[in-house]
């Protein structure tokens, strides 16, 4: 007999995890699909940051709730994922940076954010091992961090024990409508099975066009390569995470070239993580030597003393990419009962709790905070064909994977 669930969510990465978590903790009953295993998508493939600095507006809105819950987390749920509150450092190499690290520094500021703007010595006080000439840089002490993969698990351990079923090794293959195939959705139809269901929430990161596609509407999402590099252990050798005062503007940029900004991250474990690369390659997932080269040479001349500590291992990850840089969270209208929790970009990690909330108070009939007109996933137009140079073409043509 084909099972019956109120929501099936697609994806076992951190936005589907917590979609699934808060779904179950409102007394649903929840199914979620993954075509291989929890976490082997981006959400095992990235940084952990949890960062408000880089963000602004509905952004920064969105962070600022998601860091609350994910602190909340980290004291409710059984299994422990890394959570800390590390504080983060912005780093500014010369003089002429300066204005963009007060202006965040402002902006954290006017939204009730700790920060404060750092000269050369208060920045060799905090990170005695950065190179002696950078300009300054600035502070924000409650910037945390989790280890994804883990925080990934913890929250689908947390929604299981609240009556989540999980479905691995299925990749969903279709999705059936009520009617003539106009109306809402009815089945999910995986490799391994179908469950009957009247809601759907697509969470499927990087790859969440394929998927929509299979209700008739296409998404402007797009995979966004990132590389990271793992150092042999270096315990100490920083005390917060680090970026460059350009990693927002990478961020920003629609550039298809390679984009390149330090981004150092220090694990539990003592290995440290270097990235960042932003690259539009379709979706293909294997390390470039090239990439893995520039994020090095980046990181050296922040941290002088890497050059003398080996790389253990490098990885890529898709970001999924929206073109206004906000998720798409929220009821696609084109497609009754189809729900989309996707195109978090380079803050996935960050705001899977909020995302997961907001699903569920979508779903719930729940009242919604007033900024969720600008995440909602109609403000694209998701007619087939309408994001056709963005979304569908071009990456196939690479190999969707
Ligand atoms: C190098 C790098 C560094 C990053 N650093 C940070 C950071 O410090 N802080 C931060 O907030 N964010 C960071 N990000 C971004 C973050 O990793 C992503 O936004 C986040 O992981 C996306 O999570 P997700 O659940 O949407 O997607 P994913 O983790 O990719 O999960 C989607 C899942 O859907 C599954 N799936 C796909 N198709 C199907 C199908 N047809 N059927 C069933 N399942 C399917 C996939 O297998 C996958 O497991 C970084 C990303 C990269 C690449």
């Amino acid at each position: 007999m084909t099972p019956k669930a109120d929501v099936v969510v697609i994806g076992g990465g951190i936005v589907g995890a917590a979609c699934a978590y808060y779904l179950c903790a409102a007394g649903l009953d929840v199914h979620l699909v993954e075509r291989y295993f929890p976490a082997s998508g981006t959400s095992r493939a990235c940084d952990g940051l949890i960062l408000l600095w880089d963000k602004s507006g509905t952004a920064l809105r969105l962070g600022q709730a998601s860091a609350a819950l994910w602190a909340e987390l980290a004291q409710t749920l059984d299994h422990e994922f890394e959570y800390a509150r590390t504080g983060g450092i912005l780093l500014i190499e010369n003089e002429d940076g300066m204005p963009a690290g007060r202006a965040s520094v402002e902006t954290m500021d006017a939204a009730g954010i700790r920060a404060s703007v750092l000269d050369g010595t208060d920045l060799r006080r905090l990170e005695p091992n950065l190179a002696p000439d950078l300009a300054g840089g600035a502070f924000f002490p409650d910037d945390a961090q989790v280890d994804p993969r883990r925080a990934t698990l913890a929250l689908l351990s947390a929604a299981q024990a609240r009556g989540l079923t999980l479905h691995t090794h299925a990749r969903v293959i279709a999705i059936q409508r009520k009617g003539n195939g106009q109306a809402g959705v009815s089945k999910v139809v995986t490799q391994s099975g179908e469950i009957a269901t009247e809601r759907i929430v697509c969470a499927a990161g990087a790859w969440s066009n394929q998927v929509a596609r299979l209700v008739g509407i296409e998404t402007p999402i797009r995979p966004r390569k990132g590389h990271i590099l793992v150092t042999a252990k270096t315990p100490g050798l920083i005390h917060h995470p680090l970026l460059e005062g350009a990693y927002a503007t990478t961020v920003q940029s629609a550039s298809e070239d390679l984009q390149v900004a330090l981004v150092a991250e220090m694990t539990a474990g003592g290995t440290l993580l270097l990235g960042s690369s932003r690259q539009f390659v379709g979706f293909g997932r294997s390390a470039s030597a090239e990439v893995m080269r520039a994020i090095a040479t980046r990181a050296v001349r922040f941290l002088p003393s890497l050059a003398r500590v080996g790389v253990i291992r490098s990885y890529a990850g898709l970001r999924p990419w929206s073109p206004d840089h906000l998720p798409l969270i929220g009821p696609v209208e084109a497609a009754p009962g189809f729900y989309l929790a996707a195109g978090h970009e380079g803050a996935g990690i960050c705001l899977a709790p909020i995302s997961g909330r907001l699903i569920t108070d979508w779903i719930m009939g729940a009242e919604l905070p007033p900024f969720i007109g600008e995440i909602r996933p109609d403000r694209f137009n998701l007619v087939p064909g309408a994001q056709s140079d963005l979304a569908s073409g071009k990456d196939i043509a690479r190999g969707e994977s």
